[in-house]
């Protein structure tokens, strides 16, 4: 997969050379290129923003200098589709599924916006040519859209064939398939500052720590999460897992 990431701030996309991001890059799995927006600017000042038409506060990203980015960025290469993604926290939300279909895509480029956000007129240009996706990563407002932009690329790569070692721990995960949250994790010693790991996981016993496992998940969803139980397929669920 490609990934460009469009900013004023390349350096706060520094992140994206550690870990499982920075070994997908290593091992040829992610193309990963960052670019400064300002290397499209043509007046002394570098300048990409101005003023907002109808007034109010803050500054607006200039249309012209990100168009200039994005048809360079997106014009090239001829054989992959871009699908442009553009941070705000007035885009749809992110979540596990949209992960999954954005590393489905063979190429994203993220046009990261700062002040009051980016002319309208740039992703309603850039759509009469690519796909684009306005994605918000939650309910809050951020500075900039490179902390968006690293949320998601990490959520993204980590679904790329080849990235996670093992793909089960793809599987048994909060937010999967089975739509709950990951059952309470633990590794040794099997009692820590007067802590005991529950007894059925030192068992062997597959099929009672599974339902354990299970037991826990729905509990735990019911608890934080009661609109993620609200959206269970209700035939997915055992005559035990209603007892929960
Ligand atoms: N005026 C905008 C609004 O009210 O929708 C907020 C602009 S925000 C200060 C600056 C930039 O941060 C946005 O253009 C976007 O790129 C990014 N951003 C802020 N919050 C975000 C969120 N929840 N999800 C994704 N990007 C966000």
């Amino acid at each position: 997969m490609r990934i460009d990431v469009v900013t004023i701030f390349p350096d706060y996309l520094a992140p994206l050379d550690l870990s499982l991001v920075g070994k997908a890059r290593d091992s040829g799995l992610l193309d990963l290129r960052v670019h400064d927006l300002r290397d499209w600017t043509t007046d002394r000042h570098r300048t990409v923003d101005d003023t907002p038409y109808g007034g109010g506060a803050g500054m607006v990203m200039k249309p012209d200098v990100w168009g200039a980015a994005l048809d360079d960025i997106t014009g090239s290469e001829v054989e992959r589709p871009a699908h442009l993604v553009v941070p705000s926290p007035a885009g749809h939300l992110f979540d596990q599924r949209m992960a999954a279909r954005l590393a489905d895509d063979p190429w994203l480029v993220f046009a990261c916006g700062r002040y009051e956000g980016i002319d309208a007129r740039v992703m309603a240009d850039a759509r009469r040519r690519v796909r684009v996706s306005e994605v918000s990563i939650g309910d809050y407002v951020l500075g900039g859209g490179e902390a968006a932009a690293l949320v998601i690329i990490e959520a993204v790569t980590r679904l790329l064939p080849g990235v996670v070692g093992n793909p089960d721990s793809l599987v048994e995960e909060s937010h999967g398939t089975d739509g709950l949250l990951e059952y309470p994790v633990y590794t040794k010693p099997p009692s820590w500052r007067g802590l005991d790991v529950p007894e059925v996981l030192l068992s062997g016993h597959h099929a009672r720590v599974a339902r354990w496992r299970r037991d826990q998940a729905l509990r735990l969803t019911a608890e934080r999460r009661p609109d993620l139980v609200a959206r269970l397929d209700p035939d997915a669920l055992d005559g035990r897992d209603r007892e929960v």
